[in-house]
C-alpha cells in the first residue's frame, strides 16, 4: 500500500511538475507574466505555454472589483515583466489600481479592445460593464494582444506564440458556438437569468438573447449592481422580485463569491406576492474562477448549471 502511494505521489510530481507561484517567483530567465484575474492568466498560460512564467495575482474566490494588495504582491508585481489586467473598471481597489496605472509593462485587455470597437461593450447607466469574459467570443479577442506583446518581450518564441494563441481562438470559437446552441435549447420564455450582481449582461446578451433581439438587456437582472461592494437598496430588490414574477422565474443563481443575503429576501417578498422561487444549489461563476481549473470549465459550468435549472 505504501509503495503505491509513493507511486501515486511520484505520478502526480511528474504531471503537474513545479508549482505555478514557484516557477514564478524564482530566477528562471524566463518572462515572468502576471495577470490579474485567473480568466486572462488562463490564456496568458495556454498561448506563453514552457516558455514564459506566469501568475494569477486575484486567486479562488476572491473579489476582483475590490481586490487590494496584501502582503506578498509587492513581489509578484516587482518580479512581472509584462503584467495584463481587464481594466474597463474593474480592478478598482485603490492600492491595485493606483499599481496599474503607473506600470510601465502594464496591458488593459478590455480597455484596448474597447477602444477598436466600442460596440461589442456594454454600458449600464452609463458605466462601461467590465464583465467582457462572460462571451466566450469576446474574450478571444484578447488573444491577438496577449500573442503581440509575449512576442515583443520574448522574439525568439514569436512563431509559437503565434501557432498557440491560433489553436486557441479555434478551441474558443468551438466552445463559444456550443454554449450558444446549449443556451438556444432552452425555450425562449425560459431563457431569463436572476444573480447576484450586474455580472452577466454578455452572458445574456451573447447566449439567452434570440438572434438579433433588441431587448435583449431584459433577459438579466440582478439586485446589486456592475461591483458586488455597491450599495443596494430595497427598491434593487423589489425591481428584482418584479421581474421574477412577470416572466414567471422560478430558479435565481448565486455566484460562487457573493453572501447570498440579497437572493434570500428575493426568494422572502416573492414568497409573500404567491411565486415559489428557489435558489439554485449549485452557484454560477461570475467574477472568479473559483475551484475550476480552466476559464472554459467555468464557462461550461455555467451553461450546463442554467440548462439544468432554467427549462
Ligand atoms: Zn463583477
Amino acid at each position: 500500500m505504501k509503495r503505491l502511494l509513493f507511486l501515486l505521489a511520484l505520478c502526480f510530481l511528474a504531471a503537474c511538475g513545479k508549482p505555478v507561484h514557484q516557477s514564478y517567483m524564482e530566477e528562471s530567465g524566463k518572462v515572468k507574466v502576471l495577470s490579474t484575474t485567473a480568466m486572462i492568466d488562463d490564456l496568458v498560460a495556454a498561448i506563453g505555454g514552457e516558455e514564459i512564467d506566469h501568475l494569477s495575482l486575484i486567486v479562488g474566490d476572491l473579489d476582483p472589483h475590490s481586490y487590494e494588495l496584501v502582503k506578498g504582491d509587492d513581489e509578484k508585481l516587482a518580479r512581472a515583466d509584462l503584467i495584463f489586467y481587464n481594466g474597463l473598471g474593474l480592478e478598482h481597489g485603490a492600492s491595485l489600481s493606483k499599481h496599474l496605472a503607473s506600470h510601465p509593462e502594464a496591458i488593459p485587455l478590455g480597455d484596448i479592445l474597447y477602444q477598436k470597437d466600442p460596440t461589442s461593450f456594454i454600458l449600464i447607466e452609463g458605466q462601461l460593464d467590465p464583465h467582457f469574459w462572460m462571451d466566450v467570443s469576446l474574450f478571444a479577442q484578447t488573444i491577438d494582444p496577449i500573442v503581440s506583446a509575449l512576442s515583443e518581450k520574448a522574439p525568439q518564441y514569436a512563431s509559437l506564440f503565434k501557432e498557440r494563441g491560433a489553436t486557441l481562438k479555434k478551441e474558443m470559437a468551438k466552445r463559444d458556438e456550443n454554449l450558444l446552441k446549449k443556451m438556444q435549447t432552452i425555450p425562449d420564455e425560459k431563457r431569463y437569468l436572476v444573480t447576484s450582481h450586474d455580472a452577466f449582461y454578455y452572458f445574456a446578451k451573447r447566449y439567452l438573447a434570440s438572434p438579433d433581439e433588441k431587448e435583449w438587456k431584459k433577459r438579466f437582472m440582478a439586485p446589486e449592481g456592475l461591483a458586488p461592494d455597491g450599495q443596494m437598496s430595497i427598491l434593487d430588490i423589489q425591481a428584482v422580485s418584479e421581474f421574477l414574477c412577470a416572466h414567471q422565474i422560478n430558479t435565481v443563481f448565486p455566484e460562487s463569491n457573493i453572501n447570498q443575503d440579497a437572493l434570500k429576501k428575493i426568494v422572502s417578498i416573492c414568497q409573500e406576492k404567491g411565486l415559489h422561487v428557489k435558489i439554485a444549489s449549485a452557484p454560477l461563476y461570475g467574477d472568479t474562477m473559483g475551484k475550476k481549473e480552466s476559464y472554459l470549465e467555468m464557462m461550461e459550468h455555467n451553461g450546463e448549471t442554467l440548462s439544468d435549472y432554467l427549462p
